[in-house]
């Protein structure tokens, strides 16, 4: 039986994981240790609650004496909480570094502490930087090119010298950019979609011609429920096989799917740190059973209906000063962010 402790898990993936969770029965307890940033809501676990399997401690993974508690009293742990948003990094690196790094140090040394069976640390394709061509695997050297992905590298090593150090058994995930229901209106899919559906414009940087590989954010938690169960302690699992697509090649089918036109889009000159493309290889989570199956323009469809159908879930958030720093922080006024 697991008892596992989530971190993030009031956030978008980490929400969406907790549901996966709890519809095992060998998972006997869940806990969610989420400090509640802007970027996290409890309403994310929606029913969930109603499980008593589930636990909601409100709390830092920065907080060493909370951690130690709450890690005696688990076999696993699942790894999510970080500060997620390329364009905040930009101008808020510090509090990056200090979340994802010393955040995940001090998780990592706690859960050797009290032998935690495995760690799964959550991280991203941006760890390997922009690719011209080609696609990274697993053993490729990490060359981030914004702060949030120097934060993401620098937290996989920390998760993985605790395996070469100490024994923990310790696995990363690496997954593409994710979309969904419920993400945090900050990021392009949400963004895009909240502003179109308010019939407000949406801004590409340059041409909008950087790529992403998007991946449905059930695909994901697919791959990292094999990984919790049967990943390599060691080891670090690539989470691709989503579908690449220009940002505006996106923004077209979102403007579809919203029922507007190119009169919505304007394009803005381009930020001064834009990865141009991510790619990855992943045939070793594919060995693993790992396959996607989540039909990109049927998700995204049902993204943008579970948009439409939720205001009073995305509405709040575009109007708090929170919300306002996500566009006004990362961009010259009338910009906004549009790359994850
Ligand atoms: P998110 O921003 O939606 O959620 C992050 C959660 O972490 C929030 O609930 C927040 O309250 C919590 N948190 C932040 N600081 C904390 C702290 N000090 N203590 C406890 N909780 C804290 O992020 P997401 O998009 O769900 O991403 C989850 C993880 O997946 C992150 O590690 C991110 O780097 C990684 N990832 C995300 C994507 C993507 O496309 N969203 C892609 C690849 C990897």
């Amino acid at each position: 039986m697991y008892e596992v402790l989530v971190t993030g898990g009031a956030g978008f993936i980490g929400s969406h994981f907790v549901r996966r969770l709890l519809r095992r029965d060998d998972v006997a307890q869940v806990t969610v240790l989420d400090a509640l940033t802007y970027a996290g809501h409890p309403e994310n676990l929606g029913e969930a609650f109603l499980d008593p399997r589930l636990v909601f401690v409100h709390g830092s993974i920065l907080d060493g004496p909370l951690v130690e508690q709450l890690m005696a009293r688990h076999t696993a742990v699942v790894h999510f909480a970080a500060e997620s948003h390329v364009d905040r990094s930009l101008t808020t690196a510090d509090t990056f570094l200090t979340t994802n790094v010393l955040g995940t140090q001090i998780l990592a040394a706690s859960a050797g502490r009290h032998g935690i069976t495995k760690f799964v640390h959550i991280s991203t394709d941006e760890v390997y930087g922009s690719l011209a061509e080609g696609a990274a695997s697993e053993g490729d050297p990490v060359r981030p090119g914004v702060p949030y992905a120097a934060s993401k590298a620098a937290s996989d090593l920390v998760a993985l010298s605790h395996y070469q150090t100490y024994g923990l058994p310790v696995c990363v995930t690496r997954s593409s950019n994710n979309y969904g229901p419920h993400q945090f209106p900050e990021k392009v899919i949400p963004l895009f979609t909240t502003r179109l559906l308010q019939s407000e414009k949406v801004t590409l940087h340059g041409q909008g011609q950087h790529v992403r590989n998007w991946l449905h954010v059930e695909d994901n938690c697919a791959g990292i429920e094999l990984v919790l169960d049967d990943g390599e302690p060691g080891e670090i699992y690539n989470l691709g096989g989503g579908t690449d697509l220009t940002v505006r090649d996106l923004a077209a089918k979102l403007l579809l799917l919203c029922g507007k036109d190119g009169e919505s889009v304007a394009c803005v000159p381009d930020r001064q740190a834009n990865d141009l493309r991510y790619s990855m290889l992943w045939d070793k989570i594919a060995a693993l059973g790992f396959r996607p199956t989540h039909d990109f323009d049927e998700g995204l469809a049902e993204t943008v209906d579970w948009y439409r159908r939720n205001p009073d879930r995305w509405a709040p958030l575009t109007r708090t000063p929170y919300a306002a720093c996500a566009t006004a922080a990362i961009a010259p006024a009338g910009e906004e962010a549009h790359a994850r």
